[in-house]
């Protein structure tokens, strides 16, 4: 005997990994250069030059040990001072290595908070739709149940009344990505501060504190010029995960942090528990090699001009055409409004032009599907003939 729930989960792959698998076997038959694979979220803008040479000089100068042992189980402690100092630096915060413990990566992040915070069968978690799909595998991993706010599709930030009534006395925790995927909206200053307000007022009404988990793999993925943003300075209870899988274009060597500031509520306790999760789930000790990395390349980013390059190529094509588009003002995807309302079917009969865009269903958020832009700019260009006459089945 097997479990059911684990057997089901890893029989079915995301309809994102599912498309993906599909593209590399259609190029196979119809050539590379005739699929248009706008699928996955994998960086194709290269990682900064301080990665390959951090890589050549740790490699040169360190003891093995050093760079492929154990570090401690929440990570190296001089990684975890040099981050702290650096958003201390950046943001005016109040951080030490003891607020830092270093993961595998978002998805570990978000999979131990979740099961340092959970303490009941009955705990409830906050999703806001347009949500990264894996966010309902890993609440209810955790034990919680998932509560989904609807997306406001008229702006792409938070219909707070929808929000308050999603908020019980159960609610545990609300988690939130910003800038968004699949949508690509910032949430703006007037969100946040709408946001900070509701969970003071309700963690103050059920006398139970509303833990606001902050899911930030593209906090530094913005255009114009639009500033980056420190969500504790709007909400103190707020722990962020962070991965450095794009900003670094490092989705394969899983790194990443989780941030419990002094402002949490039982800071040291959330901590702990974080510690203790981390060490439940196996997730101690992130990639030793890799935590240095990330010291030495501290606040460098991937070129965010091409991915904002890419982003007007294909919002200004794509509207052109007659297509309605969320303009995106951070990460790199393109949300796009089905042409019919079954937003599945729409993505099927793109699939017979060889264009591979997810509908938005598991997003939570059906009609309308995304477009993962971190792509060849050539890529882009090549599929537009395609996206016309996709345009043209419906006209
Ligand atoms: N959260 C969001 C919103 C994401 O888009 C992703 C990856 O695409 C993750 C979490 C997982 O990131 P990681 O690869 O760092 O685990």
């Amino acid at each position: 005997m097997i479990s059911k729930d684990m057997y089901e989960l890893g029989s079915k792959k995301s309809a994102i990994r599912e498309l993906f698998e599909y593209g590399k076997k259609q190029a196979e038959i119809v050539g590379r250069e005739n699929v248009f694979d706008f699928s996955i979220g994998n960086p194709t803008v290269p990682a900064p030059e301080c990665v390959k040479d951090s890589i050549i000089e740790l490699l040169q100068t360190s003891k093995s040990q050093e760079i492929h042992g154990y570090t401690s189980a929440q990570g190296d402690l001089q990684v975890r001072k040099g981050i702290a100092e650096y958003m201390n630096n950046t943001y005016k915060s109040n951080l030490g290595a003891d607020n830092f413990y270093m993961t595998c990566g978002a998805a570990a992040s978000l999979t131990i908070t979740l099961k340092a915070l959970v303490a009941d069968s009955e705990d409830e978690v906050v999703i806001i739709a347009p949500y990264f799909p894996e966010y309902k595998v890993f609440i209810r991993n955790a034990g919680a149940k998932v509560v989904v706010v609807p997306a406001d599709t008229d702006t792409f930030q938070i219909d707070m009344d929808l929000l308050k009534e999603a908020i019980s006395s159960k609610t545990k925790a609300i988690i939130i990505n910003t800038p968004n995927n699949p949508s690509g909206a910032v949430y703006s200053e007037k969100t946040l501060r709408d946001l900070a307000e509701l969970l003071e007022d309700k963690s103050e009404e059920y006398g139970n504190p509303v833990y606001l988990i902050s899911d930030e793999p593209y906090r530094e993925i913005v255009y114009d010029g639009l500033e980056i943003q420190y969500i504790p300075d709007y909400y103190g209870n707020t722990i962020v995960c962070y991965s450095y899988s794009k900003s670094l274009s490092l989705p394969g060597e899983r790194i990443g942090y989780i941030m419990v500031p002094d402002s949490v509520v039982n800071s040291r306790e959330v901590y702990t528990a974080v510690s203790g999760a981390g060490r439940s789930l196996g997730f101690v000790c992130a990639p030793s090699m890799f935590q240095k990395v990330v010291l030495k390349c501290i606040g460098k980013t991937s070129d965010v001009n091409l991915y904002d390059a890419n982003r007007k190529l294909l919002y200004e094509g794509l509207t052109e055409m007659g297509y309605e588009c969320v303009k995106p003002d951070g990460a790199f995807y393109l949300f796009v409004k089905s042409l019919e309302e079954n937003s599945r079917r729409f993505a099927e009969e793109a699939k017979k032009l060889n264009l591979l865009i997810v509908p938005a269903d598991d997003f939570g958020c059906p009609g309308y599907v995304r477009i993962s832009y971190c792509v060849d700019p050539e890529m882009i260009k090549r599929s537009f003939d395609a996206f016309q006459k996709l345009f043209e089945v419906y006209s």
